[in-house]
């Protein structure tokens, strides 16, 4: 047996190696990630300047708790301010311990703010994935925690897309909304501008904090820096994981000074969150993204693949019936199972992710090339041509 908590289920696939875009078993055989680590894994695999920031840094110094000044971890957090709307950067290791921190920044704001003990409510959306921690699990929709035994107050779902049941949920006790700009887990549903914008009315005219989960959709994933950067509004908190280090554990919870501001010594901390490794890979990863031509190959090659797909969808209605998502985070919602599409994939030598709705989730490295986008189409179309 094996000795590994049985919590996956497990492919029978093992990688050794992988390069840029692809991933290597022992024998050779070559894998398109079209999953990269589900949204990981942006940078591709092996990635030279990455590896050398982190060697660098490895021999330097792994280690030092937050109770020190981390210089890099400072420049981080920084440059992280500089491209969104936060004044504030808490550093954890992933991303349900990003929503974690996000949970009890919204909660403690208003116990300092209005000396509050009931405005703690939080209202999340049906499809929505926020983490497997107990906290994030509640958010993720109370029916998550069935078999466990717990009980965490303080979480109202709300069904995705109905406004009147958003404004029924709202009441005195609201300190939050907290949504994915787009879904990822769910079926990569992209949350319309005008949504993002009611939403921020609706939070500014209840005494609201809105906060986004980017954990998947961040860090230029949607083609954006972060995905609600494709509307004019921002929220108060945002939580972001996932591609931020492609692939060192690290999550960063952002803030605006006003919200920050709670969240005095003592109240939240991570032993490990934003150490020195962490943190020369995440700056790193900003270094590559923040390059003139990366933004510009991005939305080159999404817009392509996208036709591509929309073509593949149009001469294959059977199979997939609608394209979905922004940037290289898409969704081909099929007719038939998803589960045995992504089975089909793999036997073309190509991966990619399940996700709700019957969506199959492609996730590429953002560095993805044109050939690598027909290698895909190719693959897709074939896997359609044998009437999946
Ligand atoms: C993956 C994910 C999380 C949880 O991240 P972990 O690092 O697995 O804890 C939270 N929110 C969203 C939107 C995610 O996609």
């Amino acid at each position: 047996m094996s000795n590994i908590l049985p919590t996956y289920p497990r492919s029978n696939l093992t990688f050794e190696y992988g390069k840029g875009s692809y991933l290597f078993e022992a024998n050779g055989d070559q894998y398109l990630d079209f999953g990269s680590g589900i949204a990981v894994n942006s940078l591709g695999y092996a990635n030279e300047y990455l590896n050398e920031k982190l060697m660098l840094q490895a021999q330097k110094l792994w280690h030092v708790s937050n109770v020190y000044q981390i210089p890099e971890q400072e420049t981080l957090a920084k440059r992280l301010c500089d491209l969104c709307f936060a004044d504030y950067v808490f550093f954890c290791n992933s991303g349900a311990e990003s929503i974690e921190a996000a949970i009890k920044i919204a909660r403690r704001y208003f116990y300092v703010t209005e000396n509050s003990k009931t405005k703690n409510e939080i209202i999340t959306f049906t499809g929505s994935f926020h983490g497997r921690t107990l906290g994030a699990l509640a958010a993720g929709g109370l029916e998550k925690l069935d078999g466990f035994n717990t009980a965490v107050p303080g979480f109202k779902q709300v069904k995705y897309n109905d406004h009147d049941g958003l404004l029924a949920a709202i009441n005195k006790n609201t300190a939050a909304i907290l949504i994915e700009p787009i879904q990822g887990e769910g079926g990569v549903s992209v949350l319309p501008v005008e949504c993002l914008n009611g939403l921020r009315k609706l939070c500014d005219e209840n005494n609201i904090l809105l906060i986004f989960d980017e954990v998947q959709c961040g860090f230029l994933r949607s083609g954006k820096m972060f995905a609600y950067q494709w509307s004019d509004i921002k929220p108060d908190i945002m939580t972001t994981a996932k591609a931020i280090a492609n692939g060192f554990p690290l999550g960063a919870t952002m803030t605006t000074k006003k919200v920050g501001e709670v969240m005095n010594h003592g109240t939240h901390g991570s032993t490990y969150g934003g150490n020195p490794l962490a943190v020369a890979v995440g700056n790193a990863v900003l270094d590559l993204m923040q390059k003139k031509d990366f933004l510009e190959n991005l939305e080159k090659v999404s817009s392509y693949f996208f036709l591509g797909l929309q073509d593949i969808s149009n001469k294959y209605p059977d199979s997939i019936s609608e394209i979905r998502g922004k940037g290289l985070i898409l969704g081909l919602k099929c007719v038939k199972d998803n589960i045995t599409f992504v089975e089909e994939l793999r036997q073309q030598k190509m991966l990619s992710i399940k996700a709700g709705d019957n969506v199959v989730r492609l996730l590429p490295p953002l560095t993805l090339s044109i050939k690598e986008c027909d290698e895909a189409l190719n693959k897709i179309t074939k896997v359609c041509q044998a009437g999946n």
